[in-house]
């Protein structure tokens, strides 16, 4: 059958969305594929209709049963068959589960939805060693790397799986999360070098960013923001379960209808909660990032971050659940460096390597909420993405296009900077080379003697934050470049050495400077 008649056939739609059709073709070429889109992006179908269209049962390794379920019912809904897709987990009593077997054996299973830890079982394996299977779908890719959002270790044992089952066997990965970094390990995890990748763009040009300073009295800055948008859907993360509970309460004692959301709640009250939410029965859900996976909502108009999150990663995430239907989606997150140095600490009993990890990741969302240049270019920057900050989709959508900082030059500033980190021979993160820069040691500056170079000190004229906003400029700018796996060193791009050589014009926006001393302050 023809692609678009399967397209039809099948799940009703006329059109394929982005890259589904060049996705759907090389998987039923039987080729490897790594598939890399935004939440909403339509990856289900990508893996979906080959399978309906090839023979044998293709396996679908997905994290949450919750999920796994919608999956499986939305499929059942728009096939005009019935019972193509299962579920294969520790849910199942012995007799669904015969009954699923048999289903694969008679080749009427299409699609098979396991969670990683169910596809370790012998007994499974075993059978799925009998069976005519199509290919693997990883979806949920990025529950390989710790450095993804939601890193699972079972999903490390996965291609040993895989390779027991059928050596050849096409894999098909797919995840949200763009980073570079993230993207590598699920390519070594799987082993999936000759994958064709297929990555779709993450801007959402719809969704307008906004970073606003704490202020002592943020819960009423909420309020105006809630009651200036009344009406509309929206969802309102805290970091603690308390605060959701304060939260939730204040809202509703201010005429807000809002309902909390946490994991401290029993299942039936959180679908009851979540149910209200999605019937409308409630504007404003505040919740903790409990909330959201797998939540289907179209219209949510602004997602608003009472605390800021642990990472950019998290952030898009939970940003991209406002405006799904393409209409308005306003961001908002709250800020102060107080909330930074708490989730610090919330770190500090985890493992080391885990803790640098997540280090690493919280410097990348205070850059975020402290820069001045356009938070879509930061944040599409991240996932290795290049936006032109003028011209660009949505490019006037956020708080810093809106009201632009000025504007300095500091080519000169810029050279200095390229200067020390060439000089420290590129062994130091952002915070060793804005001290070198400003002439301060520390026991990592005098263990490798930079306080004697020639250059120790050159940028001695201006302060910190300069430094540390102008670094993040140059960063963006592609001069210079982090790496990620050695925890945010910094390295000279070959881009940075020609400016070294020649120097052009480099307009820095002027940054927010936030510190811990003029946190509270008010702003209106
Ligand atoms: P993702 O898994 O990337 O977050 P989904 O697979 O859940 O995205 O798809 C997002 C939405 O887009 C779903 O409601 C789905 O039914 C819809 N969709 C997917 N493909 C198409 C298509 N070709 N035409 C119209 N709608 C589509």
């Amino acid at each position: 059958m023809d692609l678009h008649a399967a397209l039809k056939k099948y799940f009703g739609f006329t059109k394929f969305k982005g890259l589904q059709e060049d996705v759907i073709t090389n998987v039923l070429a039987g080729n490897d594929a790594f598939v890399i889109m935004p939440t909403g992006g339509g990856k289900s179908l990508c893996y979906q209709l080959p399978a309906i269209m090839q023979e044998g049962t293709a396996i679908v390794v997905s994290p949450l049963i919750a999920l796994m379920k919608n999956q499986v019912d939305a499929i059942r809904g728009v096939s005009s068959e019935h019972g193509i897709a299962h579920v294969l987990n520790s849910s199942l009593n012995k007799t669904e589960v015969k009954q699923v077997m048999e289903d694969i054996t008679n080749g009427v299973t299409k699609l098979l939805y396991v969670a990683p830890e169910s596809l370790t079982k012998e007994d499974y394996i075993n059978f799925l060693q009998t069976v005519k299977l199509s290919f693997v779908a990883v979806d949920e890719a990025h529950c390989i790397s710790e450095w993804g959002h939601d890193f699972r270790p079972e999903y490390r044992n996965l291609k040993s799986i895989i390779g027991r089952l059928d050596d050849n066997i096409p894999i098909i990965g797919l995840t949200a999360t763009a980073t570079p970094k993230v993207q590598e390990d699920i390519i070594k995890n799987l082993g999936m070098s000759d994958a064709k990748v297929f990555k779709a763009s993450f801007n959402r040009p719809n969704l307008f960013y906004e970073v606003r300073p704490k202020t002592i009295n943020v819960d009423a800055d909420i309020i105006r923001f809630v009651k200036q948008n009344q009406g509309k859907s929206g969802i309102i993360y805290c970091l603690s379960r308390k605060r959701v509970e304060e939260l939730a309460q204040v809202l509703q004692v201010n005429g807000v209808s809002a309902v909390p959301y946490h994991a401290g709640f029993d299942a039936k009250t959180r679908s009851k909660y979540q149910d209200m939410f999605l019937m409308e029965d409630v504007d404003v859900v505040v919740a903790t990032i409990a909330f959201g996976m797998g939540i289907d909502k179209p219209d949510v108009r602004f997602v608003v971050h009472h605390d800021i999150p642990k990472s950019i990663e998290s952030y898009y995430q939970e940003t991209g659940r406002a405006g799904r239907d393409g209409g308005e989606g306003h961001c908002l997150a709250y800020y102060s460096y107080k909330d930074v140095e708490k989730l610090e600490k919330f770190m500090s009993g985890k493992p080391v390597a885990e803790q640098e990890v997540g280090n690493a990741l919280l410097q990348e969302i205070v850059a975020y909420a402290e820069t001045s240049m356009s938070r879509r270019k930061f944040i599409l920057h991240y996932f290795g993405e290049e936006f032109d900050a003028v011209k660009g989709e949505g490019a006037e959508m956020d708080d810093n296009a809106k009201n632009p900082k000025p504007k300095e030059e500091a080519k000169e500033d810029v050279v200095k900077l390229l200067k020390v980190v060439k000089g420290t021979m590129e062994k130091f993160k952002t915070k060793e080379i804005v001290k070198a820069l400003v002439g301060q040691t520390n026991a990592l500056i005098t263990s490798h003697k930079t306080n004697e170079k020639d250059f120790f000190g050159i940028g001695d004229d201006k302060e910190e934050p300069f430094w540390m906003a102008l670094t993040r400029q140059v960063l963006v700018a592609g001069l210079l470049k982090k790496e990620i796996e050695q925890y945010g060193v910094l390295h000279v791009t070959k881009m940075g050495h020609a400016y070294i050589d020649s120097p052009k014009s480099f307009m820095m926006t002027k940054d927010h400077v936030y510190s811990p001393e003029n946190d509270d302050a008010i702003v209106t």
